[in-house]
């Protein structure tokens, strides 16, 4: 028998590293129990791990190489001195149907809920809220249009990111409460969308606060690291309990909302992360190495400027916040990023790319989140008309070779040891139809603890503090299923992002779409089930059609600023 309805939860950032402690303490007894009743393992992510292009590859079962997004940005035609930079991605831009625009297609209603790369909402048999890179619950955030004013006045303010560096270090108690807050909340609507959707066949609540607290305490979650506080005389039993408080709360809306869908035996429940978490140690300054090696050369003014005016925008939003005309000068920032009156409103961005001397630059890293870096390649067309190329396309490999020794020579900065741990070209790490847009080099230091950082005029390197987190993403994230015609207690399942939805419809009795790379996770599954019920994968031709790609930059200038200062809330830019 195939099942009528699944409730799926996305718990962004979970591993079994800290799942499996914690249920088996008695922290988190729901997850205990679908744990022994169910099958459950690591669920790879993309490469690297980031939020964006991971759950991108969830929801369309597509390799990056294949959905076409590799980062939170896009290399692109920006209006700042160069015409060079960087611009938000956002659900148009996928390549690919999601899972509930297949389940839609064959009259399945579906319930999304705070999924990252929704926003724009699209329009399915169901209701949608949107999530991570959605401008403000002011706009449209939902679908059908209109939830949020009619769900609010019941249901109290919904929230779409909580971000730590809003806190101070000594208000961690705050964050935590807030976190706990804002997941009930979600629970809270979800439960209301499932009341007004009664005949919902997929549930799909994304919980983001998993993912929030693991990067600003991760120090507090990872025994290893909570020895090393306990040692260096740091550690606050306090902030250790509400951390604990925490998962105790995420399990608590877990059940929630299985018993709200019917409860174990009646519905099957997954899980999935988008990535799994470890200690965060430092920043490499990436362009900082690069201009050491003759690869990048920057225009030294232009980089004092951009220091002078960093620090001067900090101490100035510092005295703002202090007599209560932040607000007033954030808004005041955003009007004049749309009508480019001011200097002062330029982004840290446009300061970057205004700072190399694109004509001596063979590569750098264009963001902190992308984990990978771009060449100066002739004749590329990444911004439009502009082409600020350098690299002829004959001497691409024997470039991106001498790019690749170089960051084999890069020196942990106590151990003195080789920090490199895995380095891929784009065909290894991107195969598919967007290659030759991908980045061209991708890296990892000592196994993601130290993320590259784009920043100039900073040294060579930075350790993790409250700002950057103590935590990051990890490859290995957490896949769980529970249900009729899963095995039973079985972990040990080892799959990648993409399978998930092809296994979400191959579970339901719905053909896979040929455009999926993903495969139906057999492991999970009893072989009486498996031999009862046959996955179909469609052919090319036999699809109800590939997905729109309408590439259109859907945030205006006021939207970017903001979701720009969400991404350096979470510690993703500076
Ligand atoms: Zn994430």
């Amino acid at each position: 028998m195939t099942p009528e309805r699944i409730l799926l939860i996305g718990l962004d950032g979970m591993t079994f590293d800290i799942m499996k402690p914690l249920a088996e303490q008695g922290i988190m007894p729901t997850c205990h129990d679908l744990m022994q009743r169910g099958s459950w393992g690591v669920l790879r992510s993309t490469i690297p791990p980031l939020t964006g292009p991971a759950w991108t590859s969830f929801y369309t079962g597509k390799m990056p190489g294949n959905h076409g997004l590799f980062d939170f940005f896009k290399p692109s035609a920006v209006d700042n001195a160069v015409g060079i930079g960087r611009r938000l991605i956002n659900s148009r831009e996928v390549d690919g149907r999601a899972l509930w625009h297949v389940l839609s297609d064959h009259d399945k209603t579906s319930l999304v809920l705070n999924v990252p790369v929704t926003y724009p909402p699209s329009k399915i048999k169901g209701a949608m809220f949107t999530g991570m890179l959605t401008p403000s619950v002011q706009g449209n955030l939902t679908y059908p249009e209109g939830l949020y004013p009619k769900y609010q006045p019941e249901l109290g303010d919904y929230t779409i990111t909580i971000n730590w560096q809003s806190y101070s270090e000594h208000d961690a108690h705050r964050f935590v409460q807030d976190l706990i807050h804002c997941q009930h909340q979600r629970t809270r609507y979800t439960a209301r969308l499932m009341d007004d959707w009664p005949d919902w066949n997929l549930c799909f609540p994304c919980f983001t606060e998993t993912d929030r607290i693991q990067h600003a305490l991760w120090h507090y979650i990872d025994p290893v690291e909570i020895e090393k506080l306990k040692q260096e005389g740091r550690y606050d039993e306090s902030v250790r309990e509400l951390v604990l408080e925490f998962y105790r709360q995420c399990d608590e809306d877990i059940r929630v909302l299985i018993e709200k869908a019917g409860g174990t035996d009646n519905v099957p429940v997954f899980f999935v992360s988008d990535h799994g978490f470890g200690p965060l140690r430092g920043k490499v300054m990436m362009n900082h190495f690069f201009a050491q090696q003759g690869l990048l050369a920057a225009k030294q003014a232009k980089v004092r400027q951009a220091i002078l005016m960093i620090l001067w925008r900090k101490a100035y939003q510092k005295a703002l916040k202090s007599v209560g005309l932040l607000k007033w000068y954030k808004a005041r920032q955003a009007r004049a990023v749309t009508t480019r009156v001011s200097g002062a409103a330029k982004t840290i961005y446009d300061i970057f790319y205004e700072s190399i001397d694109w004509n001596r630059t063979k590569v750098y890293l264009g963001s902190n989140t992308e984990g990978a870096l771009y060449m100066n390649v002739k004749g590329r067309g990444l911004y439009g008309d502009v082409d600020p190329g350098i690299i002829e396309p004959e001497d691409y490999l024997t470039v991106r070779a001498e790019i690749i020794n170089a960051l084999k020579s890069i020196r942990h900065p106590d151990t003195g040891k080789p920090m490199l741990t895995y380095v891929g070209t784009r065909e290894e790490a991107y195969p598919g139809k967007y290659c030759d847009i991908a980045p061209d080099i991708v890296f990892f230091f000592d196994d993601g603890a130290w993320l590259g950082d784009f920043q100039l005029g900073k040294g060579a390197f930075k350790p993790s503090d409250w700002k950057t987190g103590s935590g990051t993403h990890r490859l290995d994230g957490c896949f769980l299923a529970c249900g009729p015609g899963i095995a039973q207690n079985r972990g040990g399942i080892n799959t990648e992002i993409w399978n998930v939805t092809p296994t979400l419809l191959g579970y339901m009795g719905l053909p896979v779409p040929a455009e999926m790379d993903g495969k139906f996770i057999g492991d999970a599954f009893t072989d009486e089930w498996k031999a009862a019920h046959p996955v179909q994968y469609l052919e090319p031709g036999e699809d109800s059609g590939a997905g729109e790609v309408s590439g259109a930059d859907v945030f205006d200038a006021d939207d970017q600023e903001v979701l720009v200062d969400r991404l350096r809330g979470l510690g993703y830019l500076d």
